[in-house]
């Protein structure tokens, strides 16, 4: 029997969960219908500090269907943290994580699993459009992606989220990466490897809301930037270098001017604008690198990752 056994593959589904009790029964059950053809999956479910019942509804999965297990966090830790957790939890051959709201359909893995199996790709992705979204987040998006593969390295597609299936090398690259900042989206490309990619139509939440205010979101995209670039850095030398040559030229008009008799009579106005605009400029560049400076303060401190409070 354990030579049949070891020569199914095992499938691990990782699934972030934050507040989903309106969902996640919903989910479970799908879930469980689009992969009943495969005869070996486990279901990882991550709950991230949820203060509704998701933890209940974990627990009685996890004491029903062998096949389901949870771990529980401390408190929220954010959907990166819950990801990881996922991750090293997972004992499949092939693992894949995507969202407990429905909007990551299970009905496409099998299509995803498929093209991981054949060997040719490590990773499986799934590029949704942005239908549906609010024209205000659509355009903030395609902004960020723009600067991001602006000032990384690594190509970030627009759309591709982190419903992805991949092997398990994949899976240990990306927990191979230590940090504490986490930032899938630039991780998937940094790992490397074949990504197949697939597209879908954007699905509408199955119930419950978003998770993700504004600020979270702002300070996640802050989190790609400096995570994945040291541009910025670059760009704020380059600046400087700039700027000093911009006031050389500025010094050489005025010796002129004074040499000529035509030097201006009363600058003060032009003075206290240009003091302005540089004071803010030298702020926003110090700025900059302080954002550099708190991730090392994060990072020096190495704290864990999570805590996790209940694990089944
Ligand atoms: N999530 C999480 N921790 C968080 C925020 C979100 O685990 O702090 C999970 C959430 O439960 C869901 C997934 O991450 O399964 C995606 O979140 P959501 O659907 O709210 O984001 P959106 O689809 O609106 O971008
Ligand atoms: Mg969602």
């Amino acid at each position: 029997m354990p030579a049949v056994e070891s020569s199914v593959p095992l499938l691990s589904l990782v699934v972030p969960c934050f507040n989903e009790s309106a969902v996640l029964e919903q989910f479970y059950a799908a879930a469980t219908r689009a992969l009943a053809e495969l005869a070996g999956i486990e279901m990882i479910f991550v709950d991230d500090g949820s203060t509704d019942g998701t933890l209940k509804i974990l627990q009685t999965l996890a004491a029903t269907d062998p096949r389901a297990h949870y771990v529980s966090f401390s408190r929220n830790f954010g959907k990166e943290m819950a990801m990881l957790a996922g991750l090293r939890e997972a004992r499949g051959d092939y693992t894949v994580i995507l969202d407990a709201d429905l909007q990551h359909s299970p009905t496409l893995i099998p299509a995803m699993l498929s093209a991981v199996r054949g060997g040719e790709y490590d990773c499986a992705a799934v590029v949704r459009t942005r239908a549906g979204d609010a024209p205000m987040r659509t355009f903030l998006s395609r902004v960020f992606y723009r600067a991001m593969n602006f000032l990384s390295d690594y190509e970030m597609v627009d759309g591709a989220g982190d419903f992805r299936l991949f092997s398990r090398r994949y899976k240990d690259a990306l927990l191979a990466v230590g940090e504490h900042h986490r930032f899938s989206k630039g991780l998937f490309p940094w790992v490397g490897f074949q990504t197949k990619w697939l597209h879908c139509e954007n699905a509408a939440r199955a119930g419950g809301e978003t998770k993700w205010s504004s600020r979270k979101l702002a300070l996640y995209a802050l989190d790609g930037l400096i995570g994945f670039s040291t541009r910025l850095l670059s760009l704020i030398s380059w600046g400087g270098i700039i700027t000093c040559l911009l006031s050389l030229a500025v010094l050489g008009y005025l010796i002129v001017a004074k040499l000529v008799g035509a030097m201006p009579t009363d600058g003060t106005t032009t003075l206290g604008c240009i003091i302005a605009f540089f004071s803010g400029v030298q702020l926003f560049a110090t700025g900059i690198l302080g954002q550099y400076i708190a991730k090392i303060h994060d990072e020096v401190k190495n704290r864990p990752h999570y805590l996790v409070k209940e694990k089944r």
